[in-house]
């Protein structure tokens, strides 16, 4: 057992290997080419591997990924399907109708579906081969600062081999101090260190809070006789039940190869009423006649769940500070009206790796060198796009005929509608008390309607996610109050965790004797979604990272 901490030094440090920061760290060893300029670049992933935590749709708008490998087809890029239609559908609780106007922002003809996990290996593979270090395995799990303590100067990578008494193993090994002139996170949303930094560094100044829908997701191998064999589109969106217009979210269903298609469907967290159940929403939405003909015959392969930024423009961050850049999904790029996230995710690692490089020729790593980057964001496409939906998540917040009001006028006025810069209001805040009576609730599901192969339940899902994680350590959920889980929160919101956790991580149990509610945790099936650290009404929760190769191992999502 060595105890010695041990230190590295790069000139960038990318922490994350997402879209976001795949695409900056392949620019910037480009860019690095053409000018002859010897870099060492490093990258860090908390998954196993390179895209066993990557989750999305995913249907990719391509531009990003043409500008940043023009030969994308020639080296293989994995794509699972080209879009040919669009489908729309409202549902109501047993009938669908298709929707005669589809709005242009989601005209996805000649986009592309993806895996994102398998795309990301795929950038990876990319990365790697341009001589960026990919260190997969690896969590950040603190920032350094230097002297002043507020220039980043790296990150602190988590320690391995603790036991569950805090106390190192026979196997323990130091997290390593990954020292860097310029610190690059693509965490993706809710990024655990981003959150650190915003506490330390004011970030989020003057911005609307960051707010965030759960997405819950399967790919599902379909019969070679399927929907898609006669079907006008390969895309297809659903709105309305089971959540109806009250909360925003939606359903998608996207063909992939093979027979094979992926189901998903996103909560706004905004939603009120704690009865709500994220995980039974989803399998409602599956039960639908309509959705349930589309995927009959078939058995999900995979499952897992993520949360997805959706604050967009306003409450994109400051995005450089000394030392360091924020890009992608933690620091809020989501081009909201068209529901996509990874193209300008990537182009905003992309526009970073520019003034990096700049900020490397110069020698100089402070912010104001590095607002290069912000100022190349306001001169971009990803500035246009995201400032076109500045407002929609805020309407699609609203309710009834307000929201289709605010969607629609914002629609004819290239995103300002009837009020510019409408407030959002943060997730932890907009759960009502049910002061004594549960309100018709969300979780009135039969649970009969689980097979086993379809259909499956909470602890099925989390096995076909391939989540794991070492039962014998600290847990990486902190509960900072457990005593307030089992009454105030049991008490008021009758334990919304039970229900927002798509993972079956909290579970409460009567005590057989005094039937007094307790807190049960299981850690160990949690899908690094973030919900729990957003959604939680007192703010009771943090989520941090487990050791580092822990988590989902996703491979088709
Ligand atoms: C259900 C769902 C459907 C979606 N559908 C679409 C779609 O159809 N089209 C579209 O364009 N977008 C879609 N999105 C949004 C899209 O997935 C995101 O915008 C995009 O993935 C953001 O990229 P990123 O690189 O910023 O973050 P991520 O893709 O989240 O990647 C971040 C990576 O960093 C790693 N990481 C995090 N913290 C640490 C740490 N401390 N140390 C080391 N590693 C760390 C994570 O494990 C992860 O691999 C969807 C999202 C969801 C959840």
């Amino acid at each position: 057992m060595s105890n010695e901490r041990e230190s590295m030094e790069f000139d960038v440090v990318f922490v994350g290997g997402g879209p976001a920061n795949l695409a900056g760290a392949i620019r910037l060893m480009q860019l690095a080419k053409e000018k002859n300029m010897n870099l060492e670049v490093a990258l860090i992933e908390k998954g196993a591997e390179i895209g066993s935590h990557a989750l999305s749709g995913a249907v990719m708008n391509p531009l990003a990924l043409k500008e940043l490998i023009p030969d994308y087809a020639e080296k293989d890029c994995p794509i699972e399907a080209t879009v040919r239609d669009d489908e729309l559908y409202f549902l109501t609780r047993s009938g669908a109708t298709a929707v005669p106007f589809i709005p242009r922002q989601l005209h996805n003809k000649d986009n592309f579906i993806i895996s994102l996990s398998r795309f990301v290996r795929w950038l990876g593979g990319i990365a790697e081969e341009l001589g960026v270090y990919i260190f997969p395995g690896f969590a950040g799990k603190e920032v350094l600062y230097g002297d002043d303590q507020r220039t980043i100067i790296g990150v602190r990578t988590g320690d391995k081999g603790i036991g569950p008494d805090g106390e190192p193993k026979s196997n323990f090994e130091p997290g390593i101090d990954l020292q860097a002139k310029v610190t690059v996170f693509g965490e993706g949303a809710r990024g655990s260190l981003l959150k650190e930094i915003a506490a330390k560094l004011d970030i989020f100044s003057g911005k609307m809070p960051q707010v965030f829908e759960t997405g819950i997701e399967e790919v599902i191998q379909i019969p070679e006789k399927n929907y898609f064999a006669t079907s006008k589109g390969n895309d297809i969106h659903f709105m309305g039940y089971p959540i109806g217009l009250g909360v925003p979210g939606g359903g998608f269903i996207y063909e992939m190869k093979d027979n094979r298609l992926t189901i998903g469907f996103l909560t706004g967290l905004c939603y009120r009423n704690p009865m709500i159940d994220l995980y039974e929403t989803f399998m409602k939405f599956k039960l639908h006649p309509f959705v349930a003909d589309i995927i009959k015959g078939g058995k999900v392969i995979e499952a897992g769940a993520r949360v997805v930024s959706t604050g967009g423009y306003y409450s994109v961050p400051k995005l450089a500070v000394d030392g360091g850049v924020f890009i992608g999904g933690s620091a809020a790029m989501q081009y909201m009206p068209g529901l996509k996230g990874i193209h300008v995710s990537m182009k905003s690692g992309m526009l970073a790796a520019e003034a990096i490089i700049e900020a490397l020729e110069k020698g100089s790593f402070n912010q104001e060198t590095l607002e290069t980057y912000p100022r190349l964001f306001d001169e971009s496409w990803v500035k246009d796009e995201l400032y076109e939906g500045r407002n929609f998540y805020q309407a699609l917040s609203k309710t009834n005929l307000s929201k289709i009001i605010f969607l629609g006028t914002q629609y004819v006025t290239k995103g300002r509608g009837l009020i510019d810069r409408m407030p959002l209001e943060e997730d932890c805040k907009t759960l009502e008390p049910l002061n004594g009576t549960p309100k018709e609730t969300q979780s009135n599901f039969d649970t009969k309607a689980y097979d086993g192969v379809l259909y499956i339940d909470k602890l099925t899902s989390v096995y076909l996610s391939k989540t794991k994680h070492r039962e014998d350590q600290p847990s990486h959920i902190i509960v900072h109050d457990t005593n307030l889980c089992v009454t105030e929160c049991y008490n008021t919101y009758q334990s919304p965790c039970t229900r927002f956790c798509p993972g079956k991580v909290y579970e409460i149990e009567l005590d057989e004797k005094t039937s007094a509610p307790q807190l049960k945790l299981s850690p160990s099936n949690c899908l690094h979604c973030k919900t729990c650290d957003i959604k939680d009404p007192y703010n009771n929760i943090t989520w941090t990272c487990p050791e580092g190769g822990e988590g989902p191992g996703y491979t088709l999502l």
